[in-house]
């Protein structure tokens, strides 16, 4: 990698997108923005490339994409504008590209991280969902185009600085005993399970610490999102589900911790600001400053922690049984998840539906080895069908 890192964002308009620049604003010597994309949003995408030039601008949407094209041509920026899913491939695996920010949101992201593993290039994973649907073709592709991979999710940039460098040679080898997972336990932690039947979208995505989008904001609140993060750590750090221990930890400044042989266990803290993870990878192996105020641990005065409760939490446990089932079940799962949080934020779904739908999809597919990425994609289908109809049929009413 020469002086200066070449790097595309995926998802820039997002919220680990707009974290992202800033780290990068921070540092103009040391990053340039090859090319910056997000789903359709124009306004936010031309004003983030007004101010770091990029050559590419992609959106999905090829109408929001001819919007843009008008402002950055009256503008007389160079930008070039794309659209579509080949698009997002083509700035993820670009020669001139070292590093890829995958920060898309959801199964959307598969396709151009997929393309950056391909491609050989250094990439620092927000999208979860890309391991969770095909960790073993994911990490397969790393491994064979020498890729670089940096885990974003705070809990996993937390266990990979907390892990000796060379954890691929396998946990027991480094003497990795446990990954201990922290979670804060969402706005609902302590809120009687009656309670959360009426629960409205605002108030799932009202996180207690962290500000993030709203599919992820409902998974936090359901601890999907935990669920998700377990199997991204199975492929990450190659743990079994018996290695990976969940720890509901409010406070959210242990962002995650590992547990050795002889007793150790490291941990890495900080606020909780995902400009941490995001600077450090974008530094690695150097330290880089992140905007993020100092952990001021007099202030925080205590730190507690409780074992999950698997019955107020039924996504977590549906989550390690896909993991056990293996296969496409994850798949399975993600793509469930999916459709349940976006019918709960449409008010279509009662939020503790999400699982019983999950669970029906589970139930009604069967898992199926993965050798190709169609295995998984049509995993990802069958589930999404079965998903719509199963909150069709029922509607609000037979979930509650
Ligand atoms: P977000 O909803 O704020 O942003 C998503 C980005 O993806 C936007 O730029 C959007 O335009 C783009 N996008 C959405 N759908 C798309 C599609 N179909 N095709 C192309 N682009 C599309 O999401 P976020 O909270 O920034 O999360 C991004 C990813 O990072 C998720 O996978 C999430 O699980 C993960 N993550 C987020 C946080 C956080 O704090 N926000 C923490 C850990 C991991
Ligand atoms: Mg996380």
């Amino acid at each position: 990698m020469s002086n200066t890192q070449n790097i595309t964002v995926l998802g820039s308009t997002g919220s680990i997108g707009v974290s992202t620049l800033d780290v990068i604003a921070r540092h103009p010597e040391r990053f340039r923005v090859v090319a910056l994309t997000a789903n359709s949003q124009v306004d936010k995408l031309f004003l983030q490339c007004q101010q770091f030039e990029p050559e590419f601008a992609v959106l999905l949407d090829a109408d929001a994409a001819q919007s843009l094209q008008q402002k950055i041509r009256a503008s007389g920026l160079a930008t070039r504008v794309l659209h579509g899913v080949e698009a997002l491939e083509q700035v993820s695996s670009l020669p001139q590209v070292d590093s890829v920010m995958a920060a898309i949101v959801g199964a959307a992201g598969l396709r151009p991280s997929m393309a950056a593993a391909r491609a050989g290039k250094r990439i620092l994973l927000a999208n979860k969902e890309t391991l969770v649907m095909s960790g073993s073709i994911f990490m397969d592709a790393v491994q064979d185009s020498g890729s670089e991979l940096l885990p974003i999710d705070s809990e996993h940039n937390a266990i990979f600085q907390s892990l000796p460098r060379d954890f691929g040679r396998g946990l027991g080898q480094v003497g990795v005993t446990r990954i201990l997972l922290t979670a804060s336990g969402g706005p609902f932690r302590t809120k009687p399970l009656s309670a959360l039947e009426n629960i409205t979208p605002d108030q799932a995505c009202a996180h207690p610490n962290w500000s993030m989008g709203r599919k992820i904001s409902v998974d936090s609140a359901s601890m999907m999102n935990k669920g998700l993060e377990v199997i991204e750590a199975h492929w990450l750090f190659a743990a079994s589900a018996e290695q990976i221990q969940v720890v509901v930890h409010p406070q959210s400044v242990i962002h995650s911790m590992v547990e050795y042989a002889d007793g150790s266990v490291l941990a890495q803290l900080g606020n909780p600001d995902m400009r941490t993870p995001i600077a450090y990878a974008l530094g690695f192996p150097e330290r880089i400053a992140a905007g993020v105020s100092p952990l001021d641990l007099f202030k925080i005065a205590r730190l507690d922690f409780q074992e999950p409760d698997m019955q107020r939490f039924r996504c977590l446990d549906l989550a390690y049984q896909a993991l056990r089932q293996g296969g496409t079940a994850p798949a399975i799962l993600n793509a469930a998840n999916e459709v349940a949080v976006a019918a709960f934020l449409d008010e279509r779904l009662p939020f503790l539906g999400i699982p019983s739908v999950i669970e029906h999809a589970l139930e009604q597919i069967s898992s199926v080895p993965v050798t190709r990425l169609e295995d998984v994609q049509q995993a990802d289908q069958m589930a999404r069908e079965i998903a719509i109809e199963r909150i069709g049929r029922a509607g609000v009413g037979a979930f509650a």
